[in-house]
């Protein structure tokens, strides 16, 4: 992992590792207040190493657990909203999110019996072979115990000034990776604290799944939000801090024109493929065999949220259901 870091007088950056992840930390930041305190921006999975390593990181920056008066979460993920509840229990902290992900936090982590039942027949209808589907619906159900569950006390709504002393940060409401997803931009200090949404080397997973509609839709109308944004540096959640934000923006969008495409020849040459069939003849980054459970269902909702977009540019349309198969559409 990178060391602890000051990035700028009073900004901490703070890696906090994840378990069996290739990501292997994220980056918390934590933000030192006038008159005393700190906030922080994510917290990291709920296991005694990341907690210990959050801790670890505010004694390098001259203070504790209990100066936290803040925790601003970028999205509802396990790496970033893990740890949240337990450090307000310890310090009495405020936790932050957007709305749009606090409405699910029940559903993913308190009572997931519905979530796991609509997984099921959304993967079934994804073309997922029967003998896989249990795996697959039952994916992210062991990260449940590494989040406390913790409804925040702050809604993040898009374009708001976040009440911080020494600080004015903005929230940028960015949905794609996550509904609720937000950045947090500093006017003054020209940093943009990106959370997932935009990431320097890896593109942020984009899945259509049961809680959400376009997501790729969403997401590349997030990353166009941020392009006239005068950054001088950019502070991801995950890899390590750039400063080129307008040129990072463009290649992800060509990223993923280059992946509409892909798909869009993949449906061409196998006229009524599933998302699950097209998901195993794209290329990924290692073998399909080699890729975790939970990936492959990524994998196959992201190839799924290519899919969506492609039938409202009206480029493929779908037929049927259990499963759904996908033509091109002819014009
Ligand atoms: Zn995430
Ligand atoms: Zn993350």
């Amino acid at each position: 992992m990178p060391p602890v870091e000051e990035v700028r007088p009073g900004l901490w950056s703070v890696p906090v590792p994840i378990p069996d992840n290739p990501l292997r930390y994220v980056l918390v930041y934590a933000l030192e207040l006038r008159g005393g305190g700190v906030a922080l921006v994510d917290a990291g999975w709920n296991t005694e190493a990341a907690w210990s390593a959050l801790s670890d990181g505010l004694a390098a920056a001259g203070g504790s657990m209990s100066d936290v008066r803040a925790v601003m979460v970028t999205h509802i993920h396990p790496d970033h909203y893990g740890l949240a509840g337990r450090v307000r229990e310890a310090s009495g902290a405020w936790i932050g999110l957007h709305p749009a992900d606090a409405v699910m936090l029940e559903s993913r982590y308190g009572d997931t019996d519905e979530l796991l039942a609509s997984m099921s027949r959304f993967l079934s209808d994804s073309g997922v072979p029967a003998d896989k589907l249990p795996d697959l619906a039952a994916a992210s159900m062991a990260v449940k115990s590494m989040v406390t569950m913790a409804a925040p006390d702050v809604l993040f709504e898009d374009g708001e000034t976040i009440d911080l002393p020494g600080w004015s940060l903005r929230t940028i409401w960015t949905p794609g990776h996550s509904p609720g997803h937000v950045c947090f931009y500093s006017d003054d200090r020209r940093l943009l604290i990106s959370g997932d949404h935009v990431l320097p080397r890896i593109t942020p997973n984009i899945s259509a799944h049961t809680q959400v509609a376009n997501p790729l839709g969403d997401f590349l109308t997030s990353l166009a939000k941020l392009e006239d944004l005068p950054a001088d540096e950019v502070l991801p959640a995950h890899e390590y801090r750039f400063s080129d934000l307008q040129g990072r923006l463009k290649e992800i969008m060509a990223h993923h024109a280059d992946r509409l495409d892909e798909i869009e020849q993949v449906i061409a040459d196998r006229p009524g493929s599933t998302a699950w069939e097209i998901t195993l003849q794209l290329h990924w980054s290692r073998p399909w065999d080699e890729i975790q459970t939970f990936m492959q269902r990524q994998a196959n909702g992201e190839t799924l949220a290519h899919c969506v977009l492609l039938e409202l540019e009206d480029r493929i349309e779908r037929q049927g259901t259990g499963p759904v198969r996908f033509f091109v559409t002819p014009h």
